[in-house]
C-alpha cells in the first residue's frame, strides 16, 4: 500500500485544511474558505469592522458566509467577528480580476 506517500500528503494538507495559506500575489496570510455556493474564496485573516463575511469552521473547510445588509447589522450588534474578502483587499487584485474575466 502507499501508506508513506499518503502520510506525507496528509502533513502538507493539514496546514491547508486548517484554512491557512498565503496569497500568491502579495504574500499576505489568508484563509481559504468555501462559500455557501461551494466556491473557494480567500479571506483576510484579521477580522475587520466593515467585513462582510462570517467565517465558520466546517468539518473539512473554513466556510464563509457572505451576510446581507440586514444580517450584517445584527452580526455587528452581537459582536460577531467579520472578515473581508482578500479578492477586494489584495493590492494585486487587478491581476485576480483579469484571470477571472478570462473564465467568464
Ligand atoms: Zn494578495
Amino acid at each position: 500500500m502507499s501508506g508513506d506517500g499518503d502520510a506525507l500528503k496528509g502533513a502538507e494538507s493539514e496546514y491547508e485544511s486548517r484554512g491557512f495559506a498565503r496569497c500568491r500575489s502579495c504574500g499576505a496570510e489568508i484563509f481559504w474558505t468555501v462559500t455557501t455556493l461551494g466556491k473557494r474564496m480567500p479571506a483576510d485573516v484579521d477580522a475587520i469592522e466593515d467585513g462582510t463575511m462570517q467565517l465558520l469552521q466546517g468539518a473539512r473547510n473554513m466556510l464563509s458566509l457572505v451576510l446581507t445588509e440586514h444580517a450584517l447589522e445584527a452580526a455587528r450588534r452581537e459582536g460577531v467577528q467579520l472578515y473581508g474578502s482578500h479578492f477586494s483587499s489584495c493590492p494585486d487584485a487587478g491581476k485576480w480580476r483579469q484571470q477571472k474575466g478570462a473564465n467568464k
